[in-house]
């Protein structure tokens, strides 16, 4: 790994195609929505569960089931990509692509690839 993923910064906020976004890192996504992010383009939003371990607690008929995950710094970078991914798609209209999770998965993954594996100029020259 050339990249330290936890150098990354995730921006709380970012500007796409003239608008703001904003990005909330949270405690209990996981528990509340069942997922490692969501993207949401008519509210301008991103919301990412927090590194580190999440559990939901779900009962379907009477049988209490757990879920247990352990989200990484790499999975946290992962994920930012993924949902701002849906967000460009569906700000460009481009909604059956952003629906095909598959495709949004391989651009999130593609993404982290790239950012661990990037080197740098140890100072850009003017
Ligand atoms: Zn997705």
């Amino acid at each position: 790994v050339a990249n330290d993923p936890k150098k990354f910064r995730i921006p709380k906020e970012f500007t796409l195609f003239g608008s703001k976004y904003i990005v909330t890192i949270e405690d209990k996504l996981f528990e509340t929505e069942s997922c490692y992010g969501t993207a949401d383009d008519d509210l301008k939003r991103i919301r990412l569960q927090k590194v580190g371990p999440a559990t939901r607690i779900s009962e379907e008929d009477g049988v209490k089931h757990e879920a247990n995950i352990i989200v990484t710094d790499e999975v946290l970078i992962e994920t930012f990509y993924h949902e701002l991914c849906h967000i460009i798609l569906d700000a460009l209209g481009e909604e059956e692509l952003s629906l095909n999770e598959k495709f949004v998965n391989m651009l999130g993954k593609s993404f982290l690839e790239v950012y661990l594996s990037s080197n740098y100029e140890e100072e850009k020259s003017q």
